[in-house]
């Protein structure tokens, strides 16, 4: 199962914190699987959202996109277990030159994806 560490589950939440969704991250483990488990069922209501799980989809998808599936079961085994500190280190070890910082290349898929949250709630709550 593709997650994060701790460190990086921190700092997802304070950018969801900061976009002041804080309150919509449910409390409890059990409640924020329900939630996903609605979701991914197809009900995409205010109800359904949460913003930090909708933030980690997010960096998920990315990961999906720029990389292949691969990089997830590799995530999984790496010593971290953290799908952003392995991406990384991988791109700090290989990368040959992009528009990307070297170290910590990217952490700033964060605040994107808790500004795509942000977007995400918005749209919703506008929603008829
Ligand atoms: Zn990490
Ligand atoms: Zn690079």
């Amino acid at each position: 199962m593709t997650t994060v560490c701790q460190d990086h589950w921190d700092r997802m939440r304070r950018a969801i914190d900061d976009r002041g969704l804080g309150a919509l991250v449910p409390d409890s483990g059990e409640l924020a699987r329900e939630v996903v488990a609605r979701e991914l069922a197809g009900e995409r209501s205010i109800d359904t959202f949460d913003p930090l799980m909708n933030a980690f989809f997010m960096i998920m998808s990315k990961t999906l996109e720029y990389f292949g599936p691969w990089v997830l079961a590799a995530a999984d085994e790496h010593r971290s277990g953290c799908l952003l500190c392995f991406m990384n280190e991988k791109h700090e070890h290989e990368c040959k030159g992009c528009d990307l910082p070297t170290v910590k290349a990217f952490d700033h898929w964060i605040d994107k994806a808790a500004d795509a949250s942000k977007a995400e709630w918005l749209k919703r709550a506008e929603a008829p």
